[in-house]
């Protein structure tokens, strides 16, 4: 073993876990870091609480002198808390978080100083902020960038810095960030379901989206990973021979957490219960050294800061116990890969989960309706769901070689399959008496009450319906929710508004009955969106050649997926939902582009260093040996070295042989490269994707064969076995 590789392994078995101390409760310690309603009733007036609950549910503004009250109840709560800087957190369109920190210090002039903080900050900043990515948004020079308070999102203390969650928007009003379109999102999905509501019940005022995430990831030894300028440099390996023992015992999936892992996942917990994030539960997932971390779902905006924020936390603290997470899709190959499931629903504030089945026929009526509302959703706009969780890393876990095909596709188990189909048959117009008992009593009188045990079996649908809530699984890992969340629920907003006109029309004209109506609408929708319903293993070949016959889109590559975005349709869509404007829509989908390409970009670049500048060195010192071995063996033995040397005279060619095949393909792959930065948006990005991303495989053939031909006394970059199997 080198003694780079050693070293670091030295280090990795000698690190101790951190001892962590937990002598408080859960429940005591969560949201203590958090300007929730308790410490706003305890800081604020009862003027200023009112104001800020009102803006959190009913979407009211908040006045100045409000506002002033609000920043110096929040600079008060702060400063008993420590803390000594501010910030407007907000989130670019580079997916990750953004902060500037300002201090509460301000000086008076006279020598002394004092902490101040008021309306004006709190409510909008300038934080120019003009490095990130924006698709010409900001090209013109008036079109500076700002930050406007959230106040549906709750302000928090990280380290020492009161962080206030806002969004990021352009002076002309385009928003430049994640939030801003979700939060319309979120609105057009309330009003929408709302309005559906009433049919089944007046008291119904709001109806917010919940998401809770599934968050899986990868813990790397940190020593070991810095022998990898892939992982650090692109958070995966583009390069590593599997190891004898990958994953094929199953041995890892829900084992006993190693102690490292546990240790930095209590910590994790704690900080996280400090910031409010509700954290339930923690395993151990398929891959070797890969673990997940799910929380109690929220209320979707919420659920997506808080994503976020653990994401940026879970970074952090990963250092400070030896460890390097990635969150990656595909960080190795021939493992697992990670993803992020989003599970949703809609919730009203009468406290019904909308697509939960209830105990009355009324009930299960509302439910279908949501339930088939959505299928019709994802089936009107299924290449538009495929292009929300579209990335470069991604595009691992989508239709690449060892992943499931990137066709979207609706699971929802055999009794509600069943139920459907029995709709399907309902007469059309009105009912007779016998045929409404029928279907109150025979069929949405049956659908069970607890369907949990028998929808979750499925584990290879993109979307699938678990029981009260639908499971979108193909979002990946590395993602920011609120982009998928954004477009499921336009989608979703969109159809429901739709339906509601429906049947609102065929009440007056043909003067039918709401649950007349209502049945009807539904059979129309459930024959209308039937293809996108697959109960089988959405994993398999078969599964690809049928959908193709049913139309449904195979996008398996991030550019070509992403040309949804833009389409007539979705700008038709996002515009009369009010979510984005056309500039929005093509700024974002320009960044993505550009995004995908510069990814491949540097993971080309990456890949061409390590195969040129330690793998070829490397095999190159190993082949001298060898020679000198052969050399010396013609010295000794004569002509005789030829057959006492066979093997290492073999060697020695394959070794040439395999350089040969590295330095081709880089210079050709470096070629592709100098002619795809010739290029712009949509054709670089292809040929990014079609043309340099092939050599990508090719040159790791060469590198991984080395690695096992290679003595592995020389071998500098920690092997495949080492990273995933230390701990
Ligand atoms: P798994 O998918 O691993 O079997 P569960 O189905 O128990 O796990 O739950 C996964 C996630 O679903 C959790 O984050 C949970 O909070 C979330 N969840 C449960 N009910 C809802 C709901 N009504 N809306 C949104 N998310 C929900
Ligand atoms: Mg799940």
């Amino acid at each position: 073993m080198s003694s780079v590789r050693f070293n670091a392994l030295k280090e990795t078995v000698n690190r101790k876990p951190i001892e962590i101390f937990e002598t408080e409760r859960k429940s005591e310690i969560f949201g203590r870091n958090v300007f929730n309603e308790h410490a706003m009733r305890q800081y604020m007036t009862k003027e200023a609480y009112e104001s800020v609950m009102n803006a959190i549910e009913f979407g009211t503004k908040i006045d100045r002198k409000i506002a002033n009250q609000v920043a110096a109840a929040m600079k008060d709560w702060a400063l008993s808390k420590n803390a000594t800087h501010y910030t407007h957190w907000f989130q670019p369109l580079t997916g990750a978080t953004a902060e500037k920190h300002d201090a509460f210090f301000e000086t008076l002039g006279n020598g002394s100083a004092m902490e101040k903080f008021g309306g004006g900050e709190l409510v909008q900043q300038e934080p120019d902020a003009s490095s990130f990515p924006h698709g010409g948004i900001r090209n013109t020079f008036e079109a500076r960038g700002y930050t406007a308070w959230d106040p549906t999102s709750p302000a928090f203390i990280y380290g020492t810095t009161l962080c206030i969650p806002t969004i990021f928007v352009a002076y002309t009003g385009e928003a430049l960030d994640n939030k801003a379109p979700l939060l319309r999102a979120l609105q057009a999905v309330d009003h929408a379901a709302t309005a559906v509501c009433k049919y089944f019940d007046k008291n119904v005022s709001k109806v917010n989206a919940s998401l809770g995430w599934e968050q899986e990831y990868f813990l790397i030894d940190s020593a070991l990973a810095i022998s990898r300028p892939d992982i650090y440099l692109t958070g995966r390996t583009l390069l590593g021979h599997s190891p004898a023992k990958g994953q094929q015992l199953d041995d890892h999936y829900f084992g006993s957490i190693p102690n490292r892992a546990m240790s930095y996942m209590r910590d994790l917990e704690q900080e996280s219960m400090l910031l409010g994030i509700p954290v339930k539960t923690r395993h151990n997932e398929v891959a070797p050294n890969q673990y997940e971390l799910a929380p109690i779902y929220e209320e979707a905006n919420l659920a997506v800061d808080h994503n976020s924020l653990l994401m940026d936390v879970m970074e952090k603290l990963a250092g400070k116990h030896g460890f390097r997470v990635l969150f990656h899709e595909k960080p190795f190959a021939g493992i697992n890969g990670s993803g992020k499931h989003n599970n949703w629903s809609l919730a009203t504030n009468t406290g019904v989960n909308l697509l939960s089945p209830g105990k009355t026929p009324m009930k299960n009526l509302q439910f279908l309706t949501f339930f088939v509302n959505t299928i019709k959703a994802v089936h009107d706009y299924e290449e538009l769901i495929r292009a929300s969780v579209a990335s470069a890393s991604n595009d691992h876990r989508l239709g690449a070689n060892e992943a499931p095909p990137a066709i979207i596709s609706i699971f929802i188990g055999s009794q509600l399959s069943a139920v459907l189909d029995e709709l399907e048959n309902v007469t059309k117009g009105k009912l007779s008496p016998q045929e409404k008992t029928d279907l109150k009593l025979n069929i949405v009188g049956k659908i069970p009450e607890i369907l949990l045990d028998n929808t979750d079996r499925n584990r290879t649908s993109p979307f699938a319906f678990t029981g009260n809530k639908f499971e979108f699984r193909a979002v990946g890992s590395w993602a920011n929710c609120a982009g998928p969340m954004t477009t499921l629920n336009t989608i979703i907003a969109k159809q429901l508004k739709d339906f509601k006109i429906e049947v609102d029309e065929l009440i007056a004209s043909k003067s039918l009955k709401k649950d007349e109506a209502i049945f009807n609408v539904l059979r129309e929708y459930i024959k209308a969106s039937k293809k996108i319903r697959f109960e089988g293993n959405g994993y398999g070949v078969e599964w690809e050649k049928e959908a193709d016959k049913r139309g449904l889109s195979n996008n398996k590559t991030t550019p070509e997926a992403l040309k949804a975005k833009v389409s007539k349709k979705s700008i038709a869509l996002f515009e009369e939902m009010n979510v984005m404007s056309r500039v929005e829509i093509e700024a974002r989908h320009e960044i993505k582009l550009e995004e995908y390409m510069l990814r491949i970009q540097i993971e080309g670049r990456v890949l061409g260093d390590i195969a040129r500048n330690h793998v070829i060195p490397t095999a190159v010192k190993y082949q001298n040996t060898l020679i000198e071995n052969v050399s010396g063996l013609k010295n000794i033995f004569g002509d005789e070295f030829k057959k006492l040397g066979k093997e290492q005279i073999d060697l020695i060619k394959k070794i040439s042989s395999h350089i040969e095949g590295i330095n081709s393909k880089v210079e050709e792959m470096t070629d592709q490269r100098r002619k795809a930065n010739k290029l712009k948006g949509q054709e670089s990005a292809d040929a990014y994707c079609n043309k340099v991303k092939p050599y990508f495989d090719e040159i790791r053939y060469h590198c991984d064969k080395l690695e096992m031909m290679v003595d592995d006394e020389l071998w500098p970059l920690a092997k495949y076995r080492e990273l995933l199997f230390t701990r």
